[in-house]
């Protein structure tokens, strides 16, 4: 006799994807070594693909029905899990999807951002077993909603939770590929060398501050600008109603299921939300057959901002640095890499993308002390500086005057050309400690 299983029942497997190239290789024995026991004990179902080629577990997440389980876990590497969020994304179901599920990492690559983030983020202690410690985070059976930034390329758009990088340290991570064989020491002989060596690059990088900065730091002019801007547009308040009046810092929720009835009635509230902004279907008819044209991507959340190559207007808010700079990161979790604690302030789920430029003209001294002071945290500027600049933004727009150079996306390089990036306030869900 077949008996229907209940939500519940279909709901508790907790689908692992895992990368065996990511870092030295051994994904896969750490995982049976340090993750299987664990889930065994903790007597968590869960079910294993190992990834065949890049872009699987891209493949997988948009295209397979994902009923079967509560949540994902990567094994592997920033880049495996930025191939999850973007299958997530790419799913014309996304928004029903996407609150449900709730991602994990287990920190096997040669960049392990997220994971250091999220340690740092809840004091957990990270060096001494940092995949046991993901391994029992994946069992807590709690969540926090996170931030992804929306990135509008010439060519497509896709989606990042780590950073963006022009310049400088996008060089690094990039050319250093070429002495792969020195390991981590990569990365600290190829910053000496374009130190040695410094590129500066021309541009102009526009950006729309946090509404928490435009009230405190500017003018009432530019506030009230901003605030018009956001009421003349219908679809703009739903990232707000994801939140709540106030930026939620790590709340958590269960994912497993004796508390289930928790997260249904949280995901019907985030799809209510999303359903009420969207109320206006002929608006988002109007928005969607727009996006088509020449992106690749079709579905994911619709974009705010104006198109790539509309100007932007200084009515409603937008900001300009212009001229010759070393660097643009833009950066929204704590630590860019497990000794690179680049973004101090950040929260998982602040609604801020924190854009740290670097002017030409700085001394050699004062790069070599920024970037030798990035392990600690402890390299920018507590005031603005003439040369360092820090600026919380929810949007912005760079704009290259060069025709070559490097641009990364959550470290990896994409086509260089002008972009534009904006914030969804916690619009994926990752597991907590
Ligand atoms: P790392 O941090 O060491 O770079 P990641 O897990 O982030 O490790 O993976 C790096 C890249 O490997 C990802 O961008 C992903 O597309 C790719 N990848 C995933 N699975 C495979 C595979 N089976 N073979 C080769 N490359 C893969
Ligand atoms: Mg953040």
């Amino acid at each position: 006799i077949f008996v229907a299983p209940t939500v519940d029942e279909r709901r508790r497997r907790v689908l692992v994807l895992l990368n065996p190239k990511s870092g030295s290789g051994d994904a896969r024995e750490v995982f049976n070594m340090h993750v299987t026991p664990v889930l065994n004990e903790a007597e968590v179902p869960y079910d294993l693909y190992v990834t065949k080629h890049s872009n699987f577990a891209l493949e997988f997440l948009s295209t397979r029905c994902l009923d079967a389980w509560c949540c994902v876990v990567a094994v592997g590497g920033d880049g495996l899990f930025h191939e999850i969020v973007n299958g997530l994304l790419q799913r014309q179901d996304w928004a029903h999807v996407l609150p449900h599920l709730a991602l994990g990492i287990i920190p096997c690559g040669s960049g392990n951002g997220l994971a250091r983030s999220i340690a740092h983020c809840y004091n957990e202690p990270y060096f001494s077993k940092p995949v046991l410690g993901a391994a029992l985070t994946v069992i807590s059976g709690r969540s926090s909603p996170m931030d992804v930034v929306r990135v509008q390329l010439q060519s497509r758009s896709l989606y990042s939770f780590l950073s963006i990088g022009w310049g400088l340290i996008s060089d690094v991570d990039i050319e250093s590929e070429r002495i792969r064989v020195l390991g981590y020491q990569r990365f600290t002989v190829w910053t000496l060398y374009r130190l040695v060596n410094l590129r500066t690059y021309n541009g102009r990088i526009s950006y729309l501050l946090t509404d928490h900065e435009v009230s405190s730091t500017h003018s009432a002019t530019g506030y009230a600008a901003q605030r018009r801007m956001q009421s003349s547009r219908s679809c703009n308040t739903h990232i707000d109603m994801l939140n709540g009046p106030a930026p939620i810092y790590h709340s958590s929720v269960e994912y497993l299921p004796q508390e289930f009835a928790d997260v249904i009635s949280l995901e019907t509230s985030i799809n209510q939300s999303f359903r009420s902004s969207l109320a206006d279907e002929s608006e988002f008819a109007g928005l969607a057959a727009a996006s088509l044209e020449n992106r690749q991507q079709n579905y994911g959340p619709a974009s705010e901002l104006p198109d790539l190559s509309e100007p932007l207007s200084e009515e409603q808010g937008w900001l300009v640095e212009e001229g010759e700079f070393v660097m643009m990161h833009a950066v929204y979790q704590t630590h860019l890499g497990i000794d690179c604690h680049f973004a101090p302030k950040a929260q998982l789920n602040d609604g801020t993308i924190y854009l740290i430029l670097i002017r030409a003209g700085i001394s050699r001294p004062h790069l070599l002390s920024f970037l030798y002071n990035m392990s600690s945290g402890t390299h920018l500027p507590e005031a603005q500086d003439d040369h360092v600049k820090v600026l919380p933004v929810r949007a912005f727009r760079l704009e290259p005057y060069d025709n070559h150079g490097i641009i990364t996306v959550d470290g990896e390089r994409v086509e260089f050309g002008p972009l534009q990036a904006e914030v969804l306030p916690g619009i994926a869900r990752v597991m907590v400690p």
